[in-house]
């Protein structure tokens, strides 16, 4: 099952990178500017985050090998985003990962990063961009950087071992149980044990990121 990780595509000479990211298959970064232009439709306008957020899915699909992410070989892609900014829209719309599908995963740390994750085999790639933004620059003169700079310059990629539970896997939910407290349905495994049975987590924690409001005064 663990096949062992190709050298780090950043720390060899870009003539073998080259041959490293590509693995032999098509070259992503050759559609660069058709992707782009799906993003910005995706997105609604396009930006220094949709530039780098297609760059990074290139590349994370590059160094796992996957060619048509949207076609079946797509299944046994999974990524984690670290932002829900505009660099999410874009790998959403290089990928089709997106969390209606349990394809993309949302950890909000606003670190603009992403791990791209093939199912089958565990192979991860932690990818996060070396990018630090001036204010006095220009938009026009990022956009332009941004498309032109070298992978190396842009982007930095690391092989990582991703923790997954079963309930994170797309597919039909592995456990579906409703919550000895509020009495609502809890999927995939998210319930965690309570003194009546299972409970949500709000329920059980006492915490949520809403307040109930008494409308009965309303
Ligand atoms: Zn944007
Ligand atoms: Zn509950």
């Amino acid at each position: 099952m663990s096949q062992p990780l190709p050298p780090h595509p950043l720390s060899v000479p870009q003539s073998a990178a080259q041959a490293i990211f590509g693995k032999g298959v098509k070259d992503h970064r050759l559609d660069l500017d058709r992707h782009l232009n799906e993003a910005k439709i995706f997105h609604g306008h396009i930006c220094g985050g949709i530039v780098i957020g297609v760059r990074m899915a290139l590349l994370g699909l590059d160094l796992l090998g996957i060619r048509e992410p949207k076609g079946p070989e797509g299944k046994d892609l999974l990524v984690f985003v670290e932002i829900d900014r505009c660099a999410t829209d874009a790998i959403t719309s290089v990928t089709g990962c997106r969390p209606g599908r349990r394809s993309m995963k949302l950890k909000d740390y606003g670190r603009m990063a992403a791990t791209f994750l093939r199912i089958s085999t565990g192979e991860a790639w932690r990818i996060s961009t070396l990018d630090r933004p001036d204010p006095a620059e220009s938009p026009e003169s990022v956009l332009a950087r941004l498309r032109t700079i070298s992978d190396r310059d842009l982007l930095k990629a690391i092989p990582v071992k991703v923790a997954l539970d079963p309930g994170d896997l797309p597919g039909r939910p592995i456990r579906a149980v409703a919550c000895t407290r509020c009495e609502e349905m809890i999927l995939d495994a998210r319930d965690v044990a309570g003194p009546d049975g299972p409970m949500c987590r709000p329920c059980a924690s006492g915490t949520a990121y809403y307040e109930i409001l008494d409308r009965a005064e309303a």
